[in-house]
């Protein structure tokens, strides 16, 4: 049986990682991985493939740097010609990105069955292009794993209990790599060494409404300057974010960074005081890695960590950024809430996917 992969971006190398090295310990299935090029540079990219020994795509679209529409589209077409080539059994696809959207698409209209890692998260706010990507890429797949019971929930208020659909709480595969690469941390890694012996705020920006809106950018790089004055603030900054800063000419007295590899970066969650992001990954990873975490977005997909007193949403007020930052820098979290499983979402997903399989053409 051949299951097709399509990743592009960053946190879907990730997540791969997990279920790659899974497909590969179960035997009996073939994996053909597909990258659509969405994410590119060395930095963002290939430093993944290394670190995490995940499979050699044997597709590389090369497509970035688009609108929405014109790389979505460039990306259902060629990941349509490869669907035609491989004849896949099923294709796979994490997450909500255009490569999610663009994969699952491709497939479900030449009726290859979309198996969606990541399914069900709902923000709520039809702006974001994540939350359309998620919706509609759920709406046409036929196996969707799901990482919370929130997530679940959301499916069955849409209706999918309705359908002829296997949805199932998977836990989340970003727990998995966080155990297994968080043992794997290089202490002695230039990043790390660099930064051993300061107390730091880490934080990452790079969610269009922020980006994209320059309002929004303008409060949170003040807050973030005024949380300098006090501490640190480490920013491995995503490269799109890095251009908008740099055109905007505003001050800036916090320290960016190139982004890191994942062990660099496991590495600097557990190093940091407090994290800060609009990264969906980092907000887990922070609660993971027992570092609360305050979000730079009005909402999230992962409500749990929210209710449960981890996370806090400030939005893009500099205010909220501080007064929460005060409030929480000199605190760990020391309860152990088990939120997104066991740490074996990839192993539990890819059993599913060969039973699946095994019934044969046409399950459920
Ligand atoms: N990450 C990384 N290096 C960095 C910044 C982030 O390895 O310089 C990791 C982070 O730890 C998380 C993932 O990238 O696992 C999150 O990706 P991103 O924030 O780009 O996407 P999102 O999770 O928001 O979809």
């Amino acid at each position: 049986m051949k299951i097709l992969t399509v990743i592009g971006a960053r946190p879907q190398f990730i997540k791969a990682s997990a279920v790659s090295r899974a497909i590969q310990q179960v035997g009996g299935l073939e994996e053909v991985i597909v990258h659509t090029g969405q994410h590119f540079d060395e930095k963002m990219s290939q430093i993944f493939f290394d670190e995490l020994s995940i499979p050699v795509p044997k597709y590389n679209l090369d497509i970035h740097g688009l609108n929405h529409g014109a790389m979505t589209g460039k990306m259902l077409a060629g990941i349509e010609e490869i669907i035609l080539l491989e004849k896949p059994d099923y294709l796979l696809v994490y997450g909500d990105t255009n490569s999610t959207l663009a994969g699952a698409l491709a497939a479900s209209k030449l009726h290859v069955k979309v198996i969606h890692v990541e399914a069900g998260l709902r923000s709520f706010n039809m702006k974001m292009p994540e939350e359309i990507n998620r919706i509609l890429t759920d709406r046409v797949s036929h196996l969707l794993f799901c990482p919370t019971e929130t997530a679940m929930n959301n499916l069955e208020k849409e209706g999918f209990d309705q359908m002829k659909l296997i949805y199932l709480n998977s836990g989340d595969v970003m727990y998995d790599t966080t155990l297994h690469y968080s043992q794997l941390v290089k202490w002695d890694s230039p990043v790390l060494e660099n930064f051993k012996n300061e107390s730091f705020v880490l934080c990452t920006l790079h969610r269009a409404e922020n980006t994209d809106n320059l309002e929004r950018l303008r409060n949170i790089i003040e807050g973030l300057n005024k949380i300098s004055q006090s501490i640190k603030v480490l920013v491995p900054l995503h490269p799109r974010t890095k251009n908008i800063i740099e055109k905007l000419q505003v001050p800036v007295h916090f320290e960016i960074i190139e982004p890191v590899g994942y062990l660099d970066m496991l590495g600097l969650i557990q190093s940091c005081a407090l994290v800060m992001t609009d990264s969906g990954g980092l907000q887990k990873e922070a609660f993971f890695l027992k570092k609360y975490c305050i979000t730079m977005r009005d909402e999230t997909e992962w409500v749990e960590l929210v209710e449960n007193g981890y996370n806090f949403l400030v939005g893009a007020d500099q205010d909220k950024m501080v007064e929460k930052f005060l409030a929480l820098s000199q605190k760990e979290i020391n309860d152990g809430l088990n939120l997104y499983g066991e740490g074996t979402a990839a192993d539990y997903i890819v059993k599913q996917i060969k039973a699946t399989i095994d019934e044969g053409p046409g399950f459920k």
